[in-house]
C-alpha cells in the first residue's frame, strides 16, 4: 500500500503556518485542530519546518511562558524528513522509525501534498492485517 493510498482517504489538507507566527497562536491551533504538529511553510509551498507538540513542551520547558509570543521559526525542526507519494507505508514507516517521529510530510516537485501522522500509519496496517486475516480464513473455508 502506498503513500498515496492513505492521502486519497483521509485527504490533502495538511495545516500549514507561516514562519512568523508566535507560539501563543500554534498552541490555538493545535488545540482547535485537535493535531499534534504543524507544518511551517513558505510562499511558495515549500516545507520550511515542522513543529510538534513535542516542541512546545521543550520549548516551555526550557524557557518558560515568554517563548510563547516567539516566532514559530525559532523553534520548529528545520531539517524535516519526508515522503513521497509513491513511497509504501512501510518505507514511510521506517522514516519515523529511524527519526522518532510521529508526522512525516509529503513532498512532491518541492511542495507539500500532504501529511501522514504515526495513527494514519497504524490504521492501514491494522486494516491490512485484518484483510490478510480474513483472506487466509476465507482460503482455508474453501480448501
Ligand atoms: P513528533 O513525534 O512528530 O511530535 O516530533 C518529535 C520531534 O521530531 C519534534 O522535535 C519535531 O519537530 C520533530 N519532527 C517531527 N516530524 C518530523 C519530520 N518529518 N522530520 C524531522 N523532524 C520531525
Amino acid at each position: 500500500m502506498t503513500v498515496a493510498r492513505i492521502l486519497s482517504t483521509k485527504g490533502r489538507d495538511v495545516v500549514t503556518v507561516a514562519p512568523h507566527r508566535i507560539l501563543s497562536e500554534i498552541l490555538r491551533i493545535l488545540n482547535d485542530k485537535r493535531i499534534g504538529a504543524v507544518v511551517v511553510g513558505g510562499a511558495d509551498g515549500e516545507v520550511l519546518g515542522i513543529f510538534s507538540e513535542r516542541d512546545l513542551v521543550r520549548a516551555l520547558g526550557r524557557h518558560g511562558t515568554e517563548v510563547l509570543d516567539e516566532a514559530v521559526s525559532r523553534h520548529m525542526t528545520s531539517r524535516v524528513v519526508t515522503a513521497t507519494e509513491d513511497m509504501t507505508v512501510n518505507q514511510a514507516m521506517e522514516r519515523m522509525t529511524e527519526g522518532r517521529f510521529r508526522h512525516i510530510p509529503v513532498v512532491e516537485h518541492g511542495r507539500l501534498v500532504g501529511l501522514v501522522s504515526i495513527g494514519d500509519v497504524v490504521k492501514y496496517r491494522i486494516a491490512e492485517i485484518e484483510q490478510e486475516r480474513q483472506d487466509m480464513l476465507d482460503y482455508i473455508g474453501t480448501a
